[in-house]
């Protein structure tokens, strides 16, 4: 299991948004696609930049 607890965590169709904290207390923001094959996944400095990653992510999964 990872330590890290994520908060906030946001649906945006098939990509997942959740805010943590890394290793050093910095608040980071991930987006993450759950569609199996997809794979897309990236880490942003800032919420919004994350959820706009999320909205605009084009699945290759479909
Ligand atoms: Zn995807």
């Amino acid at each position: 299991m990872s330590p890290i607890r994520p908060r906030n965590v946001l649906r945006i169709g098939p990509v997942q948004v959740a805010t943590y904290y890394d290793g050093r207390g910095r608040e980071r923001h991930t987006a993450a696609c759950t569609a199996p094959r997809c794979g897309f996944s990236a880490d942003y400095d800032s919420r919004p930049a994350a959820e706009l990653a999320a909205r605009t992510h084009r699945c290759a999964v479909r």
